[in-house]
């Protein structure tokens, strides 16, 4: 049975994920942010926390985890390479772990860039990725700790999950990544269909996540880097890394 997934929006634009594997009970909190939110989600829905989910240190992902361990006895679930930096943490992971949650079970990826210690989580049975502030829906994370080549080789191992994965990233950054990816690829019809669909649904005030990998791979610059007519517009033709950096950069500078 899928994992059932209840989203909740923390601080100005983070997404915590409550996660609920249905057989063990098994409950997860993916990056709290903060404590008080989620623990509502949790009596609200009669749910007991067994896990707290980390994909990388920064405090809009960790903030509540040390409240939640206290409230709850969750057991914290974080990267390998960047322990020391983990609040409260019990279970390290890295590249190619399995974790067990409840009867589903996740890979872990290593995605260092963003920060040097980042993991994704993917939820093979339930087509879920959690990826953190790596992978945003039609954006990825700043480079705070890594290269572009580190980014670039991160986003490919994402890039190669099945097309049906949804994707549940750290933020509501959908519109403004749209905004800016129309000046990437102003041509690309699936690109202008999809900005369409966003600011749609953020008039109506609803969420823009998860998205799919499919959707990803049309109309994600940053997955793009590897599209000749994208090199050839940026400047690199036949130079993914470079193209990726020149598209990061103009990003920055957006
Ligand atoms: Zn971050
Ligand atoms: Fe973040």
């Amino acid at each position: 049975m899928p994992l059932e997934i209840q989203q909740i929006p923390a601080l100005r634009d983070n997404y915590v994920y409550l996660l609920r594997e249905p057989n063990s009970g098994a409950v997860g909190a993916v990056d709290p942010s903060v404590a008080a939110p989620v623990l509502a989600a949790l009596s609200s829905r009669g749910w007991n926390l067994t896990h707290v989910i980390n994909t990388h240190h920064h405090p809009d992902h960790t903030g509540g985890n040390l409240d939640l361990k206290a409230a709850t006895k969750a057991i914290i679930v974080g990267p390998l390479a960047d322990k020391g930096r983990i609040p409260g943490i019990d279970v390290a992971v890295g590249d190619g772990d399995t974790f067990k949650f409840g009867d589903e079970a996740a890979t872990v990826f290593d995605v260092p860039g963003h920060t040097r210690g980042h993991i994704a989580y993917w939820f093979k049975d339930s087509q879920a990725l959690f990826s953190g502030d790596t992978l945003f829906l039609m954006g990825c994370g700043r480079l705070f700790e890594g290269t572009p080549q580190q980014m670039w080789t991160s986003l490919s191992k994402l890039k190669n999950l099945p097309p049906a994965t949804r994707v549940y990233c750290g933020h509501e950054y959908t519109q403004a990544n749209a905004r800016f990816a129309l000046t990437v690829e102003p041509k690309n019809a699936d690109l202008v269909a999809r900005a369409k669909r966003v600011d749609a649904a953020r008039a109506a005030g609803k969420s823009t996540v998860p998205g799919t990998m499919a959707d990803e791979l049309a109309t994600n610059p940053f997955l793009r880097a590897d599209v000749p007519d994208l090199q050839r517009a940026m400047g690199a033709p036949g130079d993914a890394v470079a193209t990726f950096a020149a598209i990061r950069k103009a990003k920055d500078n957006f």
